[in-house]
């Protein structure tokens, strides 16, 4: 029998969401080790759409520039692609929305959604959880200075992982930009030279 009958596998689509204000080597890392963990074909960045209005008392960055950061950053991995579903969509992003999408993107494929303690914790407590959980599985990321408590959830449909401890926040890289601080190292090069050239997170930036 040829190539051509065999039946083909579901690829496995790691789903990656943020706001990447900036993208840090926390979310490239954390990717990475899902990815490697998990078998995946590929972890497609979705950067969220902008919001109506100010997050957490604070004016997030145009999503074109949020956007292109991601690009960059994950430009040299072969496996690491990034979407604009969530962006093109408009308006605040829903994960339900995210997923739906990118199911019709990927057919043939199983989708798991990685996101952080904080994201995992929120997503949880929405009104219908059983309907993402139908559209993805979901990895539940641990970073420094959260815990994740994984008790309660339904553990055929959610597993939890712990990257290599990587301390690094979008929140703490504006901040320090803010500063006059140096954020080399704690994003990719490419991304250092974005935000200067655009100026992005300047006290004095308009
Ligand atoms: P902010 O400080 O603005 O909240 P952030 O660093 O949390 O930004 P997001 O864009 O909000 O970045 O994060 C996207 C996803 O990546 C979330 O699921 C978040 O929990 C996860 N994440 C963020 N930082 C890390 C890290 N250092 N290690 C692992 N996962 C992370
Ligand atoms: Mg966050």
């Amino acid at each position: 029998t040829g190539p051509e009958q065999e039946p083909r596998p579901r690829r496995r689509i790691g789903v990656m969401g943020g706001t990447f204000d900036p993208v840090h080597h926390g979310h490239l890392v954390a990717a990475s080790e899902v990815g490697s963990r998990f078998g995946l074909d590929e972890v497609v960045f979705v950067p969220t759409g902008e919001p109506w209005q100010k997050v957490d008392d604070r004016r997030v960055s145009p999503a074109e520039h949020r956007y292109l950061m991601t690009v960059i950053a994950t430009a040299a991995n072969p496996r690491f692609t990034v979407s604009r579903v969530d962006i093109d969509r408009g308006g605040p992003t829903y994960t339900k929305d995210t997923l739906r999408d990118l199911a019709a993107l990927y057919p043939d494929a199983d989708l798991y959604f990685i996101t952080g303690a904080d994201a995992l914790t929120a997503i949880l407590s929405w009104k219908n959880p059983d309907e993402l959980f139908q559209l993805a599985y979901f990895i539940g990321v641990t970073r420094p200075g959260h815990r994740l408590d994984g008790s309660g959830l339904p553990a055929d449909r959610i597993s939890l992982l712990e990257v290599p401890a990587l301390a690094i926040s979008s929140t703490d890289c504006r901040d320090r930009v803010a500063d006059g601080e140096p954020v080399w190292y704690l994003v990719p090069d490419g991304v250092v030279q974005y935000i200067a050239k655009h100026r992005l997170y300047r006290p004095d930036a308009p």
